[in-house]
């Protein structure tokens, strides 16, 4: 640890050069401990330039709030209530129960569920934990909901998955920037400095969105499809630039496989037919077709808008197709990227909590790497267990006759976060044995048998990879308070009583050196990333498979990582989403999220000034469907999906499309947009269709309950 100082204590300042907690940015922050109190401050780093949004400002107000967890709760099978307990009971409860399940239904009978926010170390140790001291195939995490089709769209085109291919300084210089399905502006503010450079610098900024959203403003061009069309538009700007001659044919030729199948899909993607299909008119897709394939450097980027659908891997497809055929990958100061969400969703998907993966994005049905990392490990390869199912898989499937009978959280809070989140929450509360490790009795906790309290961001060390690709270090400038611990001291000590055959520590280093081993060779290779180098370089970008060698801050500038070198086109086809709106459900839903909160929200409710700025739910609806529908602005509004209902009240704007509804995923209770969403899955990531469903929107009467009290409802 760097610094250490117990709260409240009258000990000398101390500061700790770190990251805000929150989204990938992972802007650069110090943190600064003076007369018991811990202040944030900006800090210059590559990313964020000094900049911090109003989450990362308020960011330490958790670390000493009244709410934090100090000592783990066991639920009193007598009252049902969850009651403090001592640390050796609870882990008792826990091995007691993981044995006692595993006797009766198998290794599998127990999962585990992790999170996009933990360190890579804790990733790497629970993926770990899971094959080796659990022995079951039951793991994934919730960043499965996040970037998984990216992921899959990346790994299938270039072989490999990061997400930006190069440093987001590109994006200022960009001469033209194609955002699709992101909001920056909301979710990422100090990235909008990039997007501010390249405009002044006579840059053309183009926004594909449902929603005229803040980043849409500041935007030269907005295209607002239907909701669930991004894919249509995609082939027709590819199909546009075939027409005009602005396809890169050298590039084409010399550095990628089978654009022949997709030429012949967006030959039949008319601009008019897609007009009509989206709703973006055919002077916005020609225009936006010429500013990609007329100028120098020209950078595309998808986010959740574009990946969060059935058809999410293909839609992403499509623009990488397009990227592609434009010659961009490689391209200096050109590129296709994604935006990825969460803090730590690039470094949590390549180390080993995904069902499929073992570290270093290694697959584990791979012989050759079940060898490699059972040996770092110290286990027979053939102990490790084989590929589990995806996380809202797993989660359907818990407290089913076949399905896990126990589960372990850590870093996630699916009550609220997954889809179709009624059906979730009464297959959670059906388990026999639900432990989850938290700061704050998040909605999951809440229904939890065992509540682990476990160390927040500022008192832990370790190591995060931002959106770039580059690993940076976490510092701590606190030691837990009494009664918290790590989540990898809990794991070690759990590994131990359950009498793992494989060796764990609760050191950060120590697992950091473990990582690097069972990393190397693989396609994302941290063998050659210390943490003094991390320290010295402003992070380092991976793959680095050598500490003699330099790191990658730009891929695909000679070769893609494929096994013959060169990109490799799909074709893909639009259709329909999932679920169409219809008579009964005549509406869109989209979901997203807004400035002053973060995902589930367990977090950022929590702080007085982000609740004040965004204190809770809300529906948007275009000012001419309100008015259809008799609603006003601030009526109390029931949104029903056919998997559940959602109370709000109105939000009338004339920035969303009159056939679309919009709401924000980050409250619990009657005010979860995630009751409603679908669950409908991408056939390759298996990520859900959050942003796109059916719904029918009403004005909530008051009901008279049992008591003779009335309530909207
Ligand atoms: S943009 Fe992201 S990383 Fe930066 S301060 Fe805000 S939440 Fe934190």
């Amino acid at each position: 640890m760097t610094d250490s100082a117990q709260p409240g204590t009258a000990e000398a300042p101390r500061e700790a050069a770190t990251h805000c907690p929150y989204c990938a940015l992972q802007c650069g922050m110090t943190l600064h401990h003076a007369e018991g109190r811990v202040e944030v401050r900006p800090r210059q780093f590559p990313t964020n330039r000094g900049g911090l949004c109003q989450k990362g400002w308020t960011a330490a107000e958790l670390l000493d709030h009244p709410e934090r967890l100090t000592t783990p709760l066991l639920r009193d099978p007598a009252s049902g209530e969850l009651r403090p307990a001592s640390w050796d009971a609870a882990l008792t409860r826990i091995t007691d129960g993981i044995r006692d399940i595993q006797t009766r239904h198998g290794r599998d009978a127990v999962a585990v569920f992790g999170g996009g926010g933990l360190t890579n170390e804790k990733a790497y140790a629970l993926g770990k934990f899971a094959r080796v001291a659990l022995g079951t195939r039951n793991i994934d995490y919730n960043g499965r909901f996040c970037m998984s089709s990216a992921a899959a769209a990346g790994i299938r085109a270039f072989g490999i998955d990061r997400g930006l291919p190069f440093p987001l300084a590109d994006l200022g210089r960009a001469d033209t920037l194609l955002l699709v399905g992101a909001n920056p502006a909301e979710t990422m503010p100090p990235l909008m400095r990039y997007l501010t450079e390249q405009r002044d610098a006579g840059g053309e900024l183009i926004v594909i969105d449902p929603r005229v959203t803040a980043t849409a403003r500041a935007a030269t061009r907005h295209l607002q499809p239907l909701p669930g069309t991004d894919l249509a538009v995609a082939n027709a700007l590819l199909h546009i630039a075939l027409t005009e001659g602005w396809v890169d044919h050298d590039y084409v030729a010399a550095r990628t496989t089978g654009f022949d199948a997709v030429r012949r899909v967006v030959a039949g993607y008319w601009p008019a037919l897609v007009e009509r299909l989206t709703g973006v008119p055919v002077a916005d897709l020609e225009a936006t077709a010429r500013a990609l394939g007329t100028a120098g450097r020209v950078v595309i980027l998808t986010a959740r808008g574009a990946e969060q659908h059935a058809k999410g891997v293909d839609t992403v497809t499509g623009y990488v197709n397009l990227a592609l055929a434009l010659g961009l990958p490689g391209r200096p100061g050109s590129g296709y990227g994604c935006l990825t969400g969460q803090g730590n969703g690039q470094g949590g998907r390549e180390h080993g909590q995904k069902a499929d993966q073992l570290p270093g994005y290694r697959r584990i049905d791979d012989p050759a790497a079940r060898e490699h990392v059972a040996g770092v490990w110290g286990v027979p390869a053939d102990d490790l267990p084989g590929p589990g199912v995806s996380a809202y898989e797993l989660l359907d499937a818990l407290g089913t006759p076949d399905g896990p009978k126990a589960l372990l959280v850590l870093g996630s809070n699916p009550v609220v976060s997954a889809p179709r989140a009624t059906r979730i929450e009464a297959r959670l509360r059906s388990l026999d044995l639900l432990v989850v490790s938290d700061f704050v009795l998040s909605e999951t906790a809440a229904i939890a048998d065992v509540v682990l309290p476990t160390a927040q961001w500022a008192e832990e060390d370790g190591t995060m990879t931002n959106l770039e690709g580059r690993v940076l270090r976490r510092r701590a400038l606190r030691e837990p308070p009494p009664g918290v611990r790590t989540d990898l001291a809990v794991l070690t000590e759990l590994a131990e009583r359950l009498g793992s055959p494989g060796r764990f520590s609760a050191d950060p280093r120590t697992v950091f050196d473990e990582l690097r081993r069972a990393s190397a060779g693989g396609p994302a290779d941290y063998a050659g990333v210390t943490w003094e180098r991390v320290d010295a370089q402003d992070g380092v970008f991976w793959p680095c498979p050598s500490v003699d060698r330099p790191d990658t801050p730009r891929l695909f500038a000679d070769r893609f990582p494929t096994p013959d070198g060169r990109a490799r086109f799909h074709p893909v086809e639009h259709r329909p989403a999932a679920e169409e709106v219809c008579p009964d459900y005549p509406l869109y839903l989209t979901t997203g999220r807004v400035l002053a909160q973060y995902q589930s929200g367990a977090q950022t409710r929590r702080i007085a000034p982000l609740r004040t700025a965004a204190p809770g739910v809300f529906v948007e609806l275009h000012p001419d469907l309100a008015d259809r529908l008799g609603i006003a602005d601030g009526d109390e509004l029931r949104v029903t999906s056919r998997r559940g209902e959602l109370l709000a009240p109105a939000r009338l704007t004339p920035t969303i499309r009159p056939d679309t509804v919009f709401a924000p995923f980050h409250w619990a209770g009657t005010a979860r947009a995630n009751s409603l969403t679908n669950d409908a899955l991408d056939p390759t990531s298996r990520m859900p269709e959050f942003k796109v469903c059916a719904v029918r929107v009403e004005k909530a009467g008051p009901v008279v309950t049992a008591d003779g009290t009335e309530k909207v409802g």
